[in-house]
């Protein structure tokens, strides 16, 4: 066939939150060419590495291809039905709250509004949880406790209006590169504009950067305070913007009363970042893995936000805290409640109005009043029996989660285990009863959402292989053989979307701030013709930015500025495990590598597991390059071949992420990471290990 015949399909790269526009023809064969699409107003045709090589990861090579019970094939119906009547069952034996859901950022939006739906509003129990909770939960915390609802207050553009970039924990060269590629486009035409890194690690971020402060491992509530008293000492605060505010009194005292030496930085650096910070209007700081990822994270995320609280670099050009988000749509999770603490469109689970809304909307029989199990908390209730029936969906636990091991262990416990996947060779799925084959990016069709808001499209070019099924689909039929079909009748994506909007409507009405109800009523044309959008989309509004006019979403519609402490990483050093290990990714590769892993340039780049370590470190070891290095933490082991670089500190060493048992079994790294959470968002401490380091 001639593929130049086919025409091109608009859709959404399926990595990272920056969210870029893809065009793919199907070149008849089950291939695909990819290029960026240069109408999506969020890459303007840019794309990276993992973008350009999105052509080289598709085909039937290691996909699923039709449900399996015990690795035996069956039919849809016999898994469908198995599904259900097995969660049923255990409902029935042992109540709501002994079965759960893991879902993941990878879903499309109308996927997590089915599952939420018929986790919290069917079975009633708030046991869904995603693995967004180890890539951002800090900063809805953050920005719940702040603003009083999970909102990102600016733009994309912000970030080439600012005439200062704070990149704070953000590897952006490297995990958000379109955003450093806008960056980098607007400092080459206006090169005053200024780029500072805070980052334990030198990274590719920092080139060409105009400061990298590099500070200690979770160090950043101490930096943040050290600028906020810096603010209040100069009278840099905006006295104006504060009249919206509560809590600057307590805050500036906490941060007056910090001991910045726990940065490891010099005063005179500290000095520089504050003078530049206070000294320039136009002000965005960036963050985040490094600053979520950590047991003080909603506290880091909120000592950022104090400095632009207290400052009121906040909803204006050029201005604002901005965070980044890790996976396609970790926002669209967000905003339709895929985590186990929220309901859809930003309502509030532990709020009984709300509760009541969604309850009323859904004429759902049952709503849980209380949150449900957090991930790390969730994998504990599995491992210990409390959790009978699981459905993993679109994520690999068994690699990706703290303490790994345990979490393997727990997941082979567990009295029933059905895993969606596109692939039934990961980690996890191999460990599951029931494996249900999902179609996969370019065959499924729907919304996500970008870190700055941006509803796109990811629009299907290629037909699903063998008997997969899109995910909502999926949920939907597990729905109604559970007993709810008249709650789970939909026919497209779109329908979902409609519900969705229509609920966004309710919850504007309660003083929400997430609202699409301007999209609701579209017609299935309507909704495939969907051009990116940035929300709040209703009648009266229209994407842009919050907070400019100073109404926040707290019961006082003031912003909370918060009195904050710096706390070390649980995990302490010592003799027996003298290193501090952070972890994170490389260029090329994108989380358990089942995707990026086909694609042999990608390989290339970075094409084994290393560990990071300072060349002072190198020698007192006696490690010479290339070493294979034996990585030992009271969870768990890894051998790594050794890389001496001064990017890291003495005292720290560095490990990506990407290897599981198929493609590196000795290189897990989650192996090597403890379950210490953050106490307010349950977000895991993914770079703050301590470990202890031997020649293999
Ligand atoms: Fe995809 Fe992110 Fe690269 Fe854009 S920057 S092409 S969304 S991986």
């Amino acid at each position: 066939m001639d593929g130049s015949a086919l025409p091109e399909v608009r859709s959404t790269c399926p990595y990272c939150g920056v969210g870029c526009g893809v065009l793919l023809r199907a070149n008849g064969q089950g291939g695909l060419d990819v290029r960026g699409d240069p109408d999506h107003p969020t890459n303007r045709g840019r794309l990276c590495s993992k973008g350009t090589a999105l052509g080289e990861t598709v085909g039937r090579e290691g996909r699923l291809l039709a449900p399996r019970i015990n690795g035996v094939t069956v039919d849809w119906e016999s898994a469908l039905d198995t599904v259900a009547s097995r969660f049923s069952q255990t409902i029935a034996e042992h109540g709501p709250d002994s079965v759960a859901f893991y879902v993941s950022g990878q879903l499309l939006t109308e996927d997590y509004y089915v599952a939420n739906k018929l986790m919290k509003g069917f079975i009633g129990s708030a046991n869904i949880d995603t693995n967004s909770r180890l890539c951002m939960a800090s900063t809805v915390a953050g920005h719940r406790r702040a603003f009083g609802s999970d909102t990102v207050p600016g733009t994309y553009e912000d970030l080439e209006q600012a005439d200062l970039i704070v990149l704070v924990g953000s590897n952006l060269a490297w995990c958000h590169p379109v955003l450093s590629q806008r960056i980098q486009a607007a400092r080459a035409q206006r090169p005053e504009m200024k780029l500072v890194v805070v980052d334990p690690r030198r990274t590719a971020s920092c080139d060409g950067a105009d400061m990298h402060l590099q500070l200690r491992n979770g160090a950043d509530v101490a930096l943040f305070n050290a600028l906020l008293a810096e603010i209040d000492r100069t009278g840099a605060h905006d006295p104006e913007f504060l009249t919206h505010v509560e809590g600057a009194g307590a805050a500036f005292a906490a941060a007056r009363s910090t001991d910045t030496s726990v940065t490891g930085l010099s005063p005179e650096q500290i000095r520089a970042f504050t003078d530049l910070w206070i000294n320039t209007k136009r002000v965005v700081t960036v963050f985040s893995q490094g600053v979520n990822q950590s047991t003080s994270g909603s506290d880091k995320v909120n000592a950022i936000l104090n400095c632009h609280l207290a400052s009121g670099r906040i909803g204006q050009p050029g201005m604002g805290p901005f965070s980044v988000t890790g996976q396609p749509n970790a926002m669209g999770g967000r905003e339709v409640g895929g985590l186990a603490n929220m309901l859809a469109c930003h309502l509030e689970l532990e709020n009984a109005v709300h509760r009541q809304v969604v309850q009323d909307y859904w004429q759902a029989p049952a709503m849980p009043s209380a949150p449900g199990l957090k991930a790390v908390k969730m994998f504990s209730a599995v491992g210990a029996g409390n959790i009978k029936a699981l459905w993993i969906i679109h994520t690999n636990p068994a690699v990706s989660m703290p303490d790994a091991d345990a979490v393997t262990a727990a997941i082979k416990s567990c009295d029933f285990t059905v895993v969606s996947d596109i692939t039934g060779a990961t980690d996890t799925a191999r460990l599951c009863d029931v494996q249900l084959p999902a179609t996969a990016w370019a065959e499924k069709s729907g919304t996500v959402t970008n870190s700055d808001r941006t509803i796109s499209r990811q629009r299907a070019a290629l037909p699903a292989p063998g008997q997969a099924r899109p995910d909502w689909q999926i949920l939907a039929e597990v729905g109604r053989r559970m007993g709810w079909s008249d709650a789970f009748t939909y026919a497209s994506p779109a329908d979902i979307f409609d519900e969705y909007a229509k609920l966004s409507d309710l919850a504007a009405a309660q003083g929400r701030d997430f609202d699409i109800s301007g999209l609701s009523g579209l017609t299935p044309d309507g909704y495939d013709r969907l051009e990116p959008t940035r929300w709040p989309v209703s009648k009266t509004r229209q994407g842009g930015r919050f907070f400019a006019d100073g109404q926040f979403y707290t019961p006082s519609g003031k912003a909370q500025m918060l009195a904050l402490q710096h706390r070390a990483p649980a995990a302490k050093s010592g003799p027996r495990f003298p290193f501090r290990l952070n972890t994170g990714r490389v260029r090329d590769q994108w989380h358990s590598m089942t995707r990026t892993g086909k694609s042999p340039r990608l390989s290339a780049h970075l094409a084994e597991p290393f560990l990071e370590i300072h060349p002072q470190d190198a020698a007192k070891q006696g490690f010479n390059p290339a070493d294979l290095i034996s990585v030992r933490s009271t969870q768990g082991s890894a051998i790594l071949r050794v890389l001496i670089t001064d990017a890291v500190l003495p005292g720290e060493v560095f490990a990506p992420i990407h290897w599981t048992n198929e493609t590196a079994p000795s290189a897990r790294i989650d192996a090597l990471i403890p379950s210490f959470t953050d106490p307010v968002s349950g977000q895991p401490e993914s770079k703050a290990a301590v470990v202890a380091l031997s020649k293999f």
